[in-house]
């Protein structure tokens, strides 16, 4: 077994011993494995392992890593975890099949538009900044509903959940049942939330989607 292989497993059994704790079926969370800054041979590796879903925090970066593999791997489905700029939103429309990040009208707009454009129609989560943190994108818990009802509507944007990074040196707990009751109370069945550090917490707080980097494939080594 790979060391690759080796920590997805680990991961998926402490994935099934936080689904029993809390009564979930394991089948309905998603484990989104982040490969920024990981290597080639890392990430072939999670590929041979059989891991199909993948999250990416930058776009040029997700573009070097994924534009070609994605045409080895008909199930492969790419989730954008970091901040889009409104001038990456072609390049991110075209790669992407989750944009996990939306944040504000004028994204919602461009992402409306270029999906039009290019006749796909992405997954979409609204990122929201639980810990109403001065420097973090999301949108906040007060403009949410805003945001939801015009990416929906005016936009005809696919909204399928929230996301949250909760605030560091907080107890992730408390952000991730506070998020978790806002896709409640808007209807939606969809929540991204857990890193490696809080991904068995994340789950025993209804997450579908956890995000799990450094866990899976070791930490990531910056040139
Ligand atoms: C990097 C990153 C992760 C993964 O972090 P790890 O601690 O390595 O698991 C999850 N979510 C977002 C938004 C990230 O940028």
């Amino acid at each position: 077994m790979s060391e690759i292989q080796n920590n997805i497993a680990s991961i998926r059994k402490v994935m099934e011993e936080n689904a029993i704790i809390a009564n979930r079926q394991v089948d309905g969370v998603s484990l989104i494995a982040v490969s920024k800054v990981q290597s080639d041979a890392r990430i072939e590796a999670a590929l041979d392992a059989g891991q199909r879903v993948f999250g990416e925090n930058k776009v040029q970066e997700a573009t070097s890593h994924w534009a070609e593999r994605r045409n080895d791997y008909a199930d492969l489905r790419l989730h954008l975890i970091g901040p889009l700029q409104t001038n990456k939103v072609k390049q991110a429309v075209e790669l992407f099949d989750v944009i996990e990040t939306l944040d504000r009208p004028k994204l919602a707009d461009a992402l409306g538009k270029e999906m039009k454009k290019q006749g796909r129609s992405l997954d979409i989560f609204i990122q929201v900044n639980t810990g109403e943190e001065e420097q973090k994108s999301g949108v906040l818990p007060c403009d949410l509903q805003d945001l939801f009802a015009y990416a929906c509507d005016v936009c005809g944007l696919n909204v399928v959940g929230l996301m949250c990074l909760p605030p560091a040196g907080e107890p992730a707990g408390l952000h991730f049942g506070f998020l978790k009751t806002l896709a409640d109370r808007l209807g939606l069945a969809q929540v991204s939330m857990g890193m490696s550090g809080d991904y068995d917490k994340a789950i025993r707080y209804g997450a579908t989607h956890i995000r799990v980097g450094s866990a899976l494939f070791g930490a990531r080594e910056y040139s």
